[in-house]
């Protein structure tokens, strides 16, 4: 089975086609807005057959099961925010279609003039995809039903603070007592995944699974328990497991999860227990990674009265911001913290860029440079699938760090990883 793009609007299309304005025309989506202006709200890349479209193929061979993965990239562009809006700031980010980037405005052009750089991807969300819009387009559903398959899955987002990391994956500041809430279209990637993983159990009732969830925090190559984090916010060490062959973090709580409100309620838990304390939650977040992991184990039972078992996970990862790593000429404190988060963001690329690079395929990857890449480690290669989300700000203001951003995913759209056999 081959899940491409087109598979993914197939999809679409039955979901949408009780939307009447959504409109799909050579590879990108449009609808009308409030103004009943046609508003084009994604783009793909979307040519021939063995290209980056492809977002995982999967092919069964009757109890062997061969899969390829690489690192498909969904960048998602965010609206020019009031404040920016107010003090002038343009926006310097175009979409020609085709899963293109077009970033105009740059310094240093020809005759001290400007000039203008193209980037190509996946997918492009442009500034008017809602938040069912990226788990509807960004491949994230077939990362969920790969993690119920028993595969070790990541996605993450990355970019500049303030550029929609945490508004995609958790939803805008203040969404906590989102269990009684109303459900918005606030809600973000990791609500709505909850809610597509308990859908895929739930349609499967022969099998008996079990859910467990962890959240933590990696703050100055710390790792903080975030569902425990106790009043001293004591660090927890991260360690090699021989049997499981794979980093783990020792006494992490780890949380039984039943039902759809008890997942929530680790959301919940992990994002409440991350601001306590803090004066400026945003500058604090801004400078730790976070991962929200839901492990999937699962018995089936088959012929002869044996079980199928099989053991999968979904990483959530909110990276701390790309833009720390230009500060290391702070002093003091925000030196190493800034020191540490361009060492985990530059292994993250290292790693990315090795497994990306044909040539050095069997060279040694750097997962245990960093504390960020050992827990990814299991995802990022062998019996694993990542999913990245790049996000950037249109603004004129902020036009080295999408650039930034731009070429750092570029690496990651190279990614196979190599096919293996599970029993
Ligand atoms: P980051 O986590 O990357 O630092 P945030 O997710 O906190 O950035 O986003 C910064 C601000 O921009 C927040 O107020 C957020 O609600 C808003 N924002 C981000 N992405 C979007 C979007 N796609 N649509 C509307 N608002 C957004
Ligand atoms: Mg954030």
């Amino acid at each position: 089975m081959l899940y491409s793009l087109s598979c993914i609007y197939n999809k679409a299309a039955i979901y949408l086609s009780y939307i009447f304005f959504i409109i799909f025309r050579n590879g990108s989506i449009e609808r009308l807005d409030e103004d009943n202006n046609l508003q084009r709200i994604i783009t793909s890349y979307n040519e021939a057959e063995d290209n980056i479209n492809v977002v995982v193929s999967y092919e069964c061979e009757t109890t062997e099961k061969a899969y390829k993965s690489k690192i498909p990239e969904y960048f998602r562009v965010r609206p020019l925010s009031n404040k920016e809006i107010k003090a002038g700031d343009d926006s310097v980010v175009n979409f020609p279609g085709n899963g293109q980037v077009l970033v105009d405005g740059i310094p240093g052009g020809p005759s001290g003039g400007q000039k203008a750089k193209l980037f190509s991807y996946n997918v492009v969300f442009e500034p008017g995809a809602t938040q069912e819009d990226v788990l509807q387009f960004s491949g994230m559903k077939r990362l969920i039903e790969m993690g119920v398959e028993g595969f070790r899955c990541t996605c993450f987002c990355y970019g500049q603070t303030g550029s929609g990391k945490t508004h995609t994956l958790t939803g805008p500041p203040g969404l906590l007592g989102i269990q009684t809430a109303p459900y918005s279209d606030k809600h973000g990637l990791v609500f709505r995944s909850f809610m597509y993983l308990f859908k895929l159990i739930q349609e499967q009732p022969g099998i008996h699974f079990v859910l467990k969830a962890s959240y933590l925090e990696i703050y100055n190559e710390k790792v903080i328990d975030l569902l425990n984090p106790g009043s001293a916010r004591k660090p927890l060490a991260v360690r090699w497991s021989k049997k499981a062959r794979g980093f783990f973090v020792e006494n992490l709580f780890t949380v039984d999860c039943e039902e759809l409100d008890d997942l929530i309620a680790v959301l919940e838990e992990g994002l409440r227990n991350r601001s306590v304390g803090k004066h400026n939650m945003n500058d604090y977040s801004s400078r730790s990674h976070t991962i929200l992991c839901v492990h999937i184990t699962s018995e089936q039972p088959a012929e002869g009265g044996v079980f199928i078992s099989r053991s999968g996970k979904i990483n959530f990862v909110d990276l701390a911001g790309s833009e720390m790593t230009k500060k290391t000429q702070s002093e003091g404190k925000t030196l190493e913290e800034a020191n540490n988060i361009n060492k985990s963001l530059m292994v993250l690329g290292y790693c990315i860029a090795s497994l990306s690079d044909s040539k050095r395929k069997n060279s040694h990857i750097p997962y245990r440079d960093s504390k960020l890449t050992k827990l990814l480690a299991d995802s990022l290669a062998g019996n694993g699938v990542t999913l990245m989300i790049a996000c950037i700000s249109p603004a004129k203001s902020n036009i080295y760090e999408t650039i930034n951003t731009l070429r750092y995913a570029a690496r990651a759209k190279k990614i196979r990883t190599k096919p293996v056999v599970l029993m």
